[in-house]
């Protein structure tokens, strides 16, 4: 085994003993929370590696840089889910329809729309999960549901991506603002606990998912119902 893979494997462990305890603290089973490795600016090394320490779930940000990584997830690919969790810009449309599993930030009706139609026309379908910006904060994407007007701009345009064939949404997705201390996430990871409760409710629905968490914070994501944390950092060190 190579250096790399030794050093990945004992990272996975070490995150995957920790997910089992904040998952058991919080009464809940530890095969319900799946971690996602997050491989932005990671090579096909770093992909590889993660695989053999049996990461199945994989999370890229940049469409441009998947494909340039496609030939290593085409060798993997059986077994793996391979998630888009970054800001879609229109033009790469085709290319997350071609190249990914599912859409984990679906921020926009507009995108959801045309993604729909995209995967129409190649005959596929996608689970895609929607995000909410919960800390209303203006460099972030998603919905807002701060004021009752945003709220009702979320419900409307969910009741519409509903409709579309194509997608299947079956989760919340989050990324919070950020804390020094990660208790500080806590609040906002409830109030999209909370706000998953009442989407089910208001729109008739299940959504099994919610993706919140990333390393610095994960386990108390998982204490409050997380069932996808995206762990980047934590797993293959530093993005330079
Ligand atoms: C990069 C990224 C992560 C992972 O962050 P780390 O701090 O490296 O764990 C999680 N979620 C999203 C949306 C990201 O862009």
């Amino acid at each position: 085994m190579t250096e790399l893979t030794n050093d990945i494997r004992a990272n996975i462990d070490g995150i995957r003993n920790r997910i089992d305890k904040a998952a058991q603290k919080s009464g809940r089973k530890p095969a319900d929370v799946q971690l996602m490795a997050v491989t932005k600016k990671k090579s096909a090394d770093v992909i590889r590696a993660l695989y053999e320490g049996g990461i199945r779930s994989f999370g890229e940000n940049y469409p441009d840089e998947t494909q340039t990584k496609q030939a290593v997830f085409e060798e993997l690919h059986l077994g793996i889910e391979l998630s888009m969790i970054g800001h879609l810009q229109s033009r790469k449309l085709d290319l997350v329809c071609k190249l990914f599993d599912s859409y984990h930030a679906l921020n926009r009706l507009n995108v959801a729309t045309r993604l729909n139609k995209t995967l129409m026309e190649i005959g596929k379908k996608m689970p895609v999960m929607i995000e909410i910006n919960i800390g209303d904060e203006p460099n972030k994407h998603g919905w807002a549901v701060d004021t009752e007007n945003n709220r009702q701009a979320y419900f409307t345009d969910l009741a519409e991506i509903l409709k579309l064939p194509n997608l299947e949404v079956y989760g919340l997705m989050s990324l919070p603002p950020y804390f020094e201390n990660p208790e500080q996430t806590r609040p906002y990871f409830i109030k999209l606990r909370e706000l998953r409760e009442e989407t089910e409710k208001t729109m008739s629905i299940e959504l099994p998912h919610l993706s919140i968490g990333t390393s610095v914070d994960f386990e108390i994501a998982i204490e409050e119902g997380a069932t996808w944390v995206r762990v980047g950092t934590a797993l293959t060190g530093p993005r330079v």
